[in-house]
């Protein structure tokens, strides 16, 4: 275990090597491969103690997975999962249920776009290419706790974590209709929390800085944007996918139990500059 030295939650003086997450079943999405904030996420609950499932959806993605999965220090469970299909939904509610009965966490790390709607005017963006991002990246939140609700009240309570970016709330060039989708995301984020937080099930997002990965590459202008973090930035560094695996490892956990309805930024503090 990393074991992050922790004080126990009945705040007695004891400290303890257990991760932050250990005990917990945690289902993560959307590794594509190793440069995927998904596998930063898997990466750092692993490391926390937390027991993993996770989920990929081409079948050539699938020997991406198996070339990583080595590196986790015990084999996760593996299951397909395309989140425009209802049947792949409930197929995956079933083997969960089946194997593990219970969900603690799961991590929604997942959107997608045509490349021509990642650049140029968002003023051209046709219907069906508008409904299948906003589909993909936003609706699928919804759908997928939908599904494991159940299990996620199983275990006692909760949280639910998905990724976001700037672009919901600032014109980013290029963004256009994923940064429609994101904000549509990020009050699913809010109603989603409203909803759930009777049943202990919270639900948060991280707005990530700019990192290069296989989504992030079919935005134009992606390398400006990754220039401006480390030209204007308070801190002037890029994000990696560990930094976000590290924040989402504790709005997992047990610490973060009274925050819920919120968008964590792990973008070296750029989203406060004016320019
Ligand atoms: P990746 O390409 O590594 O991950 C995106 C994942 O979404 C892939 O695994 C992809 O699978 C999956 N996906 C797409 N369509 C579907 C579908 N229909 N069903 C199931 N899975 C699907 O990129 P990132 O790690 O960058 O993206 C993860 C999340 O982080 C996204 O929500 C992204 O918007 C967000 N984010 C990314 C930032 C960045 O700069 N990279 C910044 C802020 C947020 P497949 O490849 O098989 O289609």
């Amino acid at each position: 275990m990393g074991g992050i030295r922790r004080v126990l939650p009945n705040m007695v003086r004891e400290v303890t090597d257990v991760g932050l997450l250990e005990g917990q079943m945690a289902l993560v999405t959307g590794i594509a491969n190793k440069r995927s904030i998904g596998w930063g996420i898997a990466k750092a609950f692993d490391r926390e103690g937390a027991t993993l499932a996770v989920t990929y959806q081409s079948p050539r993605l699938k020997e991406n997975l198996d070339r990583l999965l080595p590196e986790l220090s015990r084999p996760p469970l593996v299951f397909p999962l395309d989140v425009t299909d209802s049947e792949s939904l409930k197929e995956l509610r079933d083997v969960l249920t089946r194997e593990w009965g219970r969900l603690h966490t799961l991590v929604h790390s997942i959107a997608h776009a045509n490349t021509e709607d990642l650049s140029g005017r968002f003023l051209d963006t046709e219907r069906e290419g508008y409904l299948m991002a906003l589909d993909i990246s936003a609706y699928s939140l919804t759908a997928l706790t939908r599904e494991l609700h159940a299990l996620l009240v199983a275990a006692g309570g909760g949280s639910v974590l998905t990724m976001t970016y700037q672009g919901s709330v600032r014109v980013i060039p290029n963004y256009n209709v994923m940064g429609v989708a994101k904000a549509a995301l990020e009050s699913s984020v809010r109603y989603l929390a409203w909803d759930l937080g009777k049943d202990r099930i919270r639900v948060n997002a991280v707005s990530a800085g700019p990192i290069k990965t296989l989504a992030a590459s079919g935005v134009k202008g992606i390398s400006d944007a990754l220039h401006a973090i480390e030209e204007r930035a308070p801190i002037p560094e890029k994000i990696s996918p560990d930094d976000v695996g590290n924040a989402a490892a504790f709005l997992a956990s047990d610490w973060a139990r009274h925050i819920t309805g919120h968008v964590l930024y792990v973008d070296s503090g750029f989203h406060i500059m004016g320019f």
